[in-house]
């Protein structure tokens, strides 16, 4: 980071298995142009994430790359009682304490639910780009229609599961969820394949066969279809099926193959119960967020037939670009409501913003890339 730039209004999300962080950082010149009293600072919105069990590189990241450019004057670690950041997620009860002792930082704290709903609705409506389809190996960005937004279904994966019915700016309800997400798929991952990362284990998944392990109903149906109640000899009948008549132990299998079957698993589970939930809701759109999509095409993939397959083709899974940083983008946001002092002191609403990607169309993103974080958007603040 170049020791020029002006980094203010950061915002943490700290859950259970990752921290994210959203900070705004102005252009190189600083340049603020005056209007109807409020300064406009050009700029843009930047990401990070760290993981939840290495707390300590978050706290240096922030000393080093946030608070050293943030214009604030900063005793060395030492409490500042006027310093609030907005802090969302259960690790902002957590780790309030010490963020406070390391760094002088207090949590303005924002509901979990109310920053996730916020961020999609700010993304949805602000950011150009943001959501798209995933289907037969093509992604196709949504045109979204402000008037026409809500009741739409958010389903956020990250180490549980919570699906939020959304029907307007700050109305909502949780109406369901499940605790198989992503956290089991990295815990039981880590245990059955003996990976030690969550891209070491999306990495093994890619080079897997699932119908290695997964019971097929062409397994059961001697090849064939069971085309009486439209269920195709490729449809799985049974994840990890085959291990209980294979004679096979855990060593036999793959590691790959037992990735794939996980991921197929987990994902086509949480796409089923998306489903039923908005059919109960009579919703026809579904949002999909949260750290554990990643971008990767066999996820989306699996959750898109998932839900295309329960509903007939009725209901539409969409995906989003800045998938993780949902409750760190509406933590972000609230500042525009916030009544403390923040980094730079001011009160502003976020402006226009613009996505800042490379041409018009995907690329194409590799397993192990750190996708979102280098997608930053562009935008300006309103200084009040
Ligand atoms: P939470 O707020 O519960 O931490 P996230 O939306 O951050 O939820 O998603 C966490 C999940 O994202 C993990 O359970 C895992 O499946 C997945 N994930 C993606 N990238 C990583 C990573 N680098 N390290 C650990 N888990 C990751």
């Amino acid at each position: 980071m170049d020791s020029t730039q002006k980094i203010s209004h950061l915002a943490l999300d700290i859950g259970g298995t990752l921290i994210k962080l959203v900070y705004f950082s102005a252009n190189g010149d600083y340049s603020e142009e005056s209007r109807n009293g409020c300064s406009v600072v050009h700029g843009k919105l930047c990401f990070a994430k760290f993981e939840t069990r290495k707390i300590d590189d978050c706290l240096e990241f922030i000393r080093f790359n946030i608070l050293h450019h943030s214009g604030v004057q900063h005793p060395n670690g030492a409490a500042h009682d006027k310093l609030y950041v907005k802090a969302t997620g259960g690790g902002a009860f957590k780790f309030a304490d010490l963020f406070k002792e390391k760094l002088g930082i207090l949590f303005d704290k924002e509901d979990e639910m109310h920053s996730l709903v916020g961020g999609v609705n700010f993304l949805l409506k602000t950011v150009p780009r943001e959501a798209f389809t995933y289907l037969d190996g093509q992604k196709e960005f949504v045109e979204i229609d402000h008037n026409d937004l809500y009741p739409y279904l958010l389903v956020n994966i990250g180490s549980g599961v919570s699906m939020i019915k959304v029907d307007g700016d700050g109305k909502y309800e949780r109406i369901s969820g499940t605790s198989l997400g992503g956290g089991t798929f990295l815990g039981l991952g880590k245990l059955l394949t003996k990976c030690k990362s969550f891209d070491e284990l999306l990495e093994l998944s890619h080079h897997g066969n699932n119908r290695v392990i997964d019971m097929l109903v062409g397994d059961i149906y001697g090849g064939t279809d069971y085309s009486k109640i439209g269920l195709s000899s490729t449809a799985i009948a049974s994840s990890f099926g085959k291990a209980i008549s294979d004679g096979k132990e855990l060593e036999d299998y793959q590691p790959e193959d037992v990735a794939r079957s996980l991921l197929r698993m987990i994902s086509n589970n949480i796409g089923q119960i998306a489903y039923l939930n908005a059919l109960r809701f009579g919703l026809k759109r579904i949002f999909f967020g949260g750290f554990f999509i990643r971008g990767l095409e066999y996820t989306m993939d699996t959750i898109s037939v998932a839900v295309h397959f329960w509903s007939r083709g009725e209901a539409k899974a969409m995906f989003l670009r800045h998938e993780g940083f949902l409750g760190a983008l509406g933590a972000f946001t609230s500042y525009n409501n916030q009544s403390h002092n923040d980094l730079k002191s001011h009160h502003h609403t976020v402006q226009r913003a613009i996505l800042n990607c490379s041409g018009d169309n995907f690329r194409h993103i590799p397993v192990t890339s750190n996708l979102n974080d280098s997608e930053t958007i562009e935008c300006s603040i309103n200084l009040v």
